[in-house]
């Protein structure tokens, strides 16, 4: 179907002037308007608006307007490609006047944009233990909800919003200062192009009402730091009949005394006694579900570290475990009596009687460092 040309649909010359194709476009909307035109002539009243609307949201757009003169329908059909970008669609009645006159009908709530409601975001600290197995849990969440005293009008029972007086419902207003006219936000309605004389009193004119929410959530094993779990649906509602938003549940791991996580794998200091270290040993370490045995070799140096396979974090997306990596630090003996201190005495006798070999580190250091002074 060949569509008509914007001049004509909304009855001005070529030329018009802003306030003229407003002029004609208002006309056009109170004629169609579905107050006035209800059963057979709804629907075809409903096609002639969305028509009228069209050519109005066009030629109302100095930018679009230009191109409109200069390549027609092409340079701004929406089913063209590059035009109208970012252009609000056709849809009901109800969208085109909330957009354009506000409540200058005083249509009220139904008659204005649908939103959809905003997302929320509910940060959650967990311990890692918990983070590791998963678990369920209740959360409380402040939320807006529909006011149910005044329908979400925000208007007193019985009572209804009036079209904004500051900016007659369009909820802007032109500020002259010298030379330049400026377009502002309305100061009055904040936007809205309406006021309410009236305010409901459950909710203050609001139109919703601040509840807690409770919501079930499952954490699911293997969650990490800074993961989120979306709850579809369960954001703020959204307004004049849009979808509601989602909530976001965002993880936070407390510090562990003992792990630090790395992605699927842990990672833990292991303190041993020296003489274990120089001996060899067994010693039982703590993973995050139970206890395992680890061998420590003959010679062991603080800052070796042993891979527990299989002992770290089963990730919420992988198919296996992380490691767990030990690292183990020698402990040196404190608050030593005198006959430990005369023992070690003797041993470090006989460790020198031995040589470097028994200090192949120390040897080597000392060598590096004998390096560093002969080098010049
Ligand atoms: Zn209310
Ligand atoms: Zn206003």
């Amino acid at each position: 179907m060949a569509k008509r040309d914007y001049y004509e649909i909304l009855g001005v010359a070529r030329n018009a002037t802003e306030e003229e194709i407003k002029k004609a476009y208002r006309k056009l909307a109170m004629k169609y308007h579905p107050d006035r035109n209800q059963g057979a002539a709804a629907k075809e009243a409903e096609e002639k608006f969305k028509e009228a609307k069209e050519a109005y949201e066009v030629l109302s757009d100095p930018q679009k307007r230009a191109a409109y003169d200069r390549f027609g329908h092409a340079g701004v059909d929406p089913a063209a490609a590059g035009g109208f970008a970012g252009g609000h669609g056709f849809g009901s009645f109800a969208e085109a006047f909330g957009d354009i006159f506000g409540d200058i009908f005083g249509t009220g709530r139904g008659r204005s944009s649908a939103y959809r409601g905003a997302d929320l975001r509910y940060s959650m600290e967990i311990t890692l233990e918990q983070a590791a197995r998963g678990f369920v849990t209740d959360i409380r969440v402040p939320s807006w909800d529909h006011c149910d005293t005044c329908d979400g009008t925000g208007a007193r029972p019985g009572t209804k919003p009036r079209a904004c007086p500051t900016c007659g419902g369009s909820g802007a207003v032109r500020i002259t200062q010298g030379f330049f006219s400026i377009q502002q936000t309305c100061p009055t309605c904040h936007g809205g192009g309406r006021v309410i004389p009236d305010p409901c009193p459950a909710c203050h004119g609001e139109g919703r009402v601040k509840r807690q929410k409770v919501l079930e959530v499952t954490i699911p094993a293997g969650i990490d730091d800074g993961q989120r779990i979306r709850l579809a649906g369960k954001g703020e509602p959204g307004v004049n009949g849009g979808p509601p938003g989602d909530l976001y549940v965002e993880i936070r791991i407390k510090p562990h005394e003992v792990f630090q996580r790395d992605g699927d794998d842990l990672h833990c200091e292991v303190p041993i006694p020296m003489t274990m270290a120089a001996l060899g040993g067994e010693i039982e370490v703590a993973t995050l579900t139970d206890k395992v045995s680890l061998t420590i070799p003959e010679g062991t140096q603080s800052g070796k570290t042993f891979r527990l396979r299989g002992k770290g974090i089963k990730g919420v997306r992988s198919a296996y475990p992380g490691d767990l990596y030990c690292h183990i630090v020698v402990e040196v003996p404190v608050r030593l009596n005198e006959k430990q201190k005369r023992l070690l005495r003797e041993l470090d006798a006989s460790l020198k009687e031995g040589g470097a070999k028994h200090a192949p580190q120390s040897k080597s250091f000392m060598e590096r460092v004998k390096g560093i002074f002969t080098a010049e």
